[in-house]
């Protein structure tokens, strides 16, 4: 599904340096390459404060202790999702509350965010699934009319612009009250391990993120909240550094095969290419058809016996996992979200990919069509 072995190799002069002056300089944690990289981050991001952190499920853990939530407080979120976006609300003892997405944008369908307000929702965390912003405008409209928290999962798309009503442009995951992001080796922005930050515009929530990813510490020694032990390692943020910079570029590698799999399918009723909605710029960290009149899981076999790499993200919508049973969860009515959960497939896509791969795994889908008219 990714190269990042290709990848790593065109930039392999330039990391292996970074890596080994970490190692000789032993500033392994907290040294000058986390503070560099915090810095140009947030210029990246044109946001005021980057807060790295270990991974990107602590940085959704961290933002929701952050704001103070009380066991209890509905947390509303979508279903279709990577696991840890809802697993954080639950582990903090927060009530998820499912909503559905939408059919084009695999993002959180914002007409039906208000049905799900009670008195004891406290905050929403849309998800910028694939590679393309939530309606963030509708969103944060939402949230200040019911006076709640916004915290951005921006896993899958840092490095995505969205698009305001009046014109301006932000980067997703620094529009909400708190974004969150990952580092992940296969995200778009990936290191060598595992890494996440948190992003804010607000000085006293960054200070309390700080203060709660560094053992609920003030200053040396103590401490003033109950926190937890969350860094990047500075290994890590050399990477970061140095992929940073290629990050657009990256992006943009992305983008051309999506364009090439769009017209590759354009002919095919059977197969919904992934809309690119108007309110951002798609990053494509995932490229996800839908499929109609097509057997999605015999497809998914068909392309293994070839060797063509495919995925189903993600075959279980947190309603229907078990870890949310105590919710009774199962009984959300979210339509759409199992439709799409039965009928979604993505291909590969990455930044070094070729168009003889393209070629390869096009053909094999339409082999599979054919096959089965
Ligand atoms: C990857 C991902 C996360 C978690 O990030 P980790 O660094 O693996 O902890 C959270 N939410 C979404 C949507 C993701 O894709």
């Amino acid at each position: 599904m990714v190269d990042l072995v290709t990848q790593y190799q065109a930039i392999k002069n330039e990391v292996d340096t970074a890596i080994s002056s970490v190692i000789e300089k032993a500033q392994f944690i907290n040294g000058p390459e986390v503070a560099a990289f915090q810095k140009e981050m947030e210029d990246y991001m044109k946001v005021k404060h980057v807060i790295p952190c270990a991974n990107g499920t602590d940085a959704l853990q961290i933002a929701l202790m952050a704001l103070g939530l009380k066991p209890g407080d509905e947390v509303i979120t979508p279903s279709f999702t990577y696991v840890a976006t809802t697993e954080v609300i639950a582990l903090l003892g927060l009530k998820p509350v499912f909503v559905e997405v939408d059919k084009d944008t695999f993002c959180i369908d914002v007409n039906q965010i208000e049905a799900a307000i009670t008195p004891k929702t406290k905050a929403i965390v849309p998800v910028h699934l694939y590679g393309q912003a939530a309606e963030m405008d509708v969103i944060m409209e939402i949230a200040k009319k019911h006076n709640l928290f916004v915290v951005e999962d921006n896993a899958q798309a840092t490095g995505c612009d969205y698009y305001h009503s009046n014109g301006s442009v932000s980067k997703t995951g620094t529009i909400g009250n708190i974004g969150c992001t990952s580092f992940f080796p296969s995200k778009n922005l990936g290191c060598y391990g595992d890494g996440g930050a948190l992003f804010t515009n607000d000085d006293e929530l960054a200070q309390q993120i700080r203060m709660i990813a560094n053992h609920g510490q003030s200053k040396r020694y103590y401490h003033d909240v109950v926190g937890c032990n969350s860094r990047l390692d500075s290994i890590q943020a050399a990477v970061l550094r140095i992929k940073l910079r290629k990050l657009d570029e990256y992006n943009n590698n992305r983008r051309a095969v999506a364009d090439y799999y769009d017209n590759f399918f354009a002919k095919y009723e059977q197969i919904k290419t992934p809309i690119r909605g108007a309110k951002s710029k798609h990053i494509f960290h995932q490229y996800t058809l839908q499929l109609e009149g097509i057997d999605r899981d015999q497809l998914n076999a068909f392309l293994a016996e070839r060797d063509v790499p495919s995925m189903i993200y993600y075959p279980v919508p947190a309603h229907r996992q078990k870890m949310f049973s105590a919710f009774g969860s199962e009984a959300t009515n979210l339509p759409i979200t199992d439709w799409l959960t039965d009928r979604v497939i993505s291909l590969p896509i990455h930044t070094e990919m070729k168009e003889e791969q393209l070629k390869q795994i096009c053909e094999s889908i339409a082999a599979f069509i054919e096959k089965n008219e």
